[in-house]
């Protein structure tokens, strides 16, 4: 099990692991800020020691597994350094928080659940189940995110009893995905106007989004709407 110290501390950008177990280009530490792709968030990259890392990936038994351009000359015991790229990193963060708060206001409108999204750090994705496709009221409901952005509102993240949480209306607006079968769920709470079930890494406060860009909505069947959007 590797300790995720990115539920500790969302904005460590640097730590102090050591390695437990070398293969080939994967590296795995008792402990790491690098967030690992899931949840439709890409996995972090940035450096252990000199050795750039390009992804972030689940491995088994809780495990985190960095993988790295070049095979590692890493020995099993050796102390390192982890050094994110932060700046691609706190994109992901923003464009994770800003696809909660979309994800929300379209929920409370018009009963929508998420039925996938892709997070990157320059353009996002989010699908919704959605009979009505109406280009201008989906544009009204971004603008209720962007208003909703300058009230400065609070980002908290914490754990609950699973049976507490799953009381709790709309504490998965993920059509698909069922909370882990884990005790406690940590959760993700926009102070007003959301509350998920969620693993991954969010900005501390809406204020750094700053403004959420609509790119585009497609129709993609019946019943299926994607929005595409930026962070300017
Ligand atoms: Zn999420």
């Amino acid at each position: 099990m590797t300790r995720k110290l990115f539920w500790e501390d969302m904005y460590m950008k640097e730590f102090a692991a050591k390695v437990t177990s070398v293969d080939g280009t994967q590296v795995v530490l008792d402990q790491t800020a690098f967030n690992p792709r899931g949840g439709g968030l890409v996995g972090d990259t940035g450096w252990i020691n000199e050795a750039k890392v390009v992804d972030t990936v689940k491995g088994p038994a809780d495990s985190i597994s960095h993988l790295l351009e070049t095979p590692a000359s890493f020995s099993v015991g050796q102390d390192v350094k982890g050094t994110l790229d932060w700046e691609r990193r706190h994109k992901i963060m923003r464009m994770h928080t800003s696809a909660h708060l979309l994800s929300a206001i379209f929920n409370k409108k018009t009963g929508a659940l998420i039925t996938g999204n892709q997070i990157e750090p320059e353009k996002s994705r989010i699908d919704f189940s959605l009979e009505d496709f109406d280009r201008e009221r989906m544009l009204t409901y971004c603008g209720e995110a962007n208003e909703a952005i300058t009230k400065n509102a609070p980002v908290k993240t914490y754990f609950m009893k699973r049976e507490e949480a799953l009381r709790i209306p709309g504490i998965t607006k993920l059509a698909t995905a069922a909370p882990p079968d884990v005790r406690e769920l940590r959760i993700v709470e926009i102070e007003g106007y959301d509350l998920q079930a969620d693993g991954g890494v969010h900005i501390k406060n809406l204020s750094e989004i700053g403004k959420i860009d609509p790119i585009k909505f497609e129709n993609k069947g019946k019943s299926n709407r994607r929005l595409y959007f930026t962070l300017p």
